[in-house]
């Protein structure tokens, strides 16, 4: 049963049971309509309802301020890595209409401190052969800051930041979920992301997919674009959540007649998006129906943001802390060394010894605990500790762990 499992999936990850089970009801029928919530038109005043009731519910929970518009969409993370770079440079060109033969064509700079910056940073690679041989939109994607050379086991430090004033965005990744590296929020630690040092007027992405929604974002009106996969912290997989400050919301047919940069595909165009209220094609009724059940559990059960900031907090703290004691008895050792930029939410840390990972595993499955292996390009082991999963799961794993490392 459910009450017998401890699921630390990095992805899909558990969602609230009470919140499952008032989607079930929903599914098949939802609010005595006699039409489950996937049955009912998208353009219909019930699904319109959950889908203004979860921005507005988003909206009180993060203190987005009222300059910037909630999207929800399709295409992952990953189609954020290209509709990033599609947007804003046409927000770009069109912020310099100059003829297309004067076009200087702008930098993008990526902070690369895990996989998923990596990726985010390769595709931008990837679509940097320019549309016109003669006219490229942007030149090369730049490395701002990159910790690759330390394995991504800390983030760099003020003086690695390298930011180039006439970027057209800088992008860096808040939390890295396979390498389980986060960007502390306060200030004053030396590894939270440098704002200061952003120049006046560039563009600031952040990808926000396994940290939304856990704890305070840090200085949103210092982004243009915050986004996030819902399959962590928020819902089922299938929608993307972005957070765009409404200046960059722009019609990239008109960016492209003025050359050098591609018209976006459509149901990438923010803008269209934004035009429609997330409507413009079929939007996935059920996971933004699932999304807005737990936005209401977060906000009335879970003590809202700052409810969800205090226990994951303690849940880390006790995690690691349990991690630190057993390191320094030789069987495990924590993945990030930085203190402060360890993870909240994707806690990784390998087993010392030969099969020692195995038999760590197995004595898991017994006791109920799942999904505990790493990311398949890195090995060891990930306990993924979102929203969803509570400090006496977190509790239970402890005690595993000191039993397992001889108390
Ligand atoms: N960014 C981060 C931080 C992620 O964790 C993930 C997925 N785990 C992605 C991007 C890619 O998201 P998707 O699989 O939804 O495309």
């Amino acid at each position: 049963t459910r009450e017998q499992v401890h699921n630390f999936a990095a992805g899909p990850s558990p969602l609230p049971t009470t919140v499952l089970e008032e989607a079930a009801l929903g599914l098949l029928n939802y609010e005595e309509t006699g039409m489950g919530i996937c049955e009912l038109s998208h353009r219909g005043k019930e699904f319109k309802a959950v889908i203004e009731g979860a921005e507005a519910d988003l909206r009180a929970l993060l203190s987005i301020p009222e300059n910037y518009t909630i999207l929800f969409t399709q295409g992952g993370g990953t189609g954020q890595f290209s509709a990033v770079l599609l947007n804003l440079l046409s927000a770009h060109r069109l912020a310099n209409p100059v003829p297309a033969e004067e076009f200087k064509p702008p930098v993008v700079d990526y902070v690369v401190t895990g996989s998923w910056s990596s990726k985010a940073y390769s595709e931008a690679q990837r679509l940097s052969l320019p549309p016109f041989p003669s006219c490229p939109s942007f030149s090369e994607p730049r490395i701002a800051a990159s910790t690759k050379s330390t394995n991504w086991t800390r983030l760099p430090s003020k003086e690695e930041y390298n930011f180039n004033k006439d970027a057209a965005y800088i992008y860096y990744c808040e939390n890295e979920t396979i390498n389980g590296i986060e960007f502390p929020p306060k200030p004053e630690d030396d590894s939270a992301f440098p704002f200061d040092l952003v120049p006046e007027g560039v563009n600031l992405v952040a990808d926000y997919s396994s940290s939304f929604i856990s704890r305070p974002i840090p200085n949103i009106e210092k982004h243009a674009v915050i986004y996030a996969g819902a399959q962590k912290n928020l819902g089922p997989s299938g929608v993307t959540v972005l957070i765009i400050r409404n200046d960059l919301l722009v019609d990239t047919t008109q960016a492209s007649k003025l050359g050098c940069v591609p018209p976006v595909p459509i149901t990438y165009e923010w803008k269209i998006l934004a035009d429609n209220g997330s409507l413009y094609n079929t939007p996935p009724t059920f996971p933004i129906y699932v999304s807005a059940l737990v936005l209401k559990h977060l906000i009335s059960e879970k003590g809202g943001l700052q409810g969800l900031e205090k226990t994951n907090k303690a849940k880390a703290e006790l995690l690691y802390q349990t991690l630190d004691d057993a390191e320094s008895k030789g069987k495990v050792k924590l993945v990030v060394r930085e203190k402060s930029a360890r993870s909240w939410m994707n806690v990784t840390f390998t087993i010392e010894g030969e099969g020692q990972e195995k038999k760590f595993l197995e004595g898991a499955e017994k006791r109920g605990f799942r999904q505990l292996k790493g990311h398949r390009s890195v090995g060891g082991i990930r306990a993924s500790i979102y929203n969803a999963v509570t400090l006496d799961s977190i509790n239970l794993l402890c005690e595993y762990i000191k039993e397992f490392c001889g108390k």
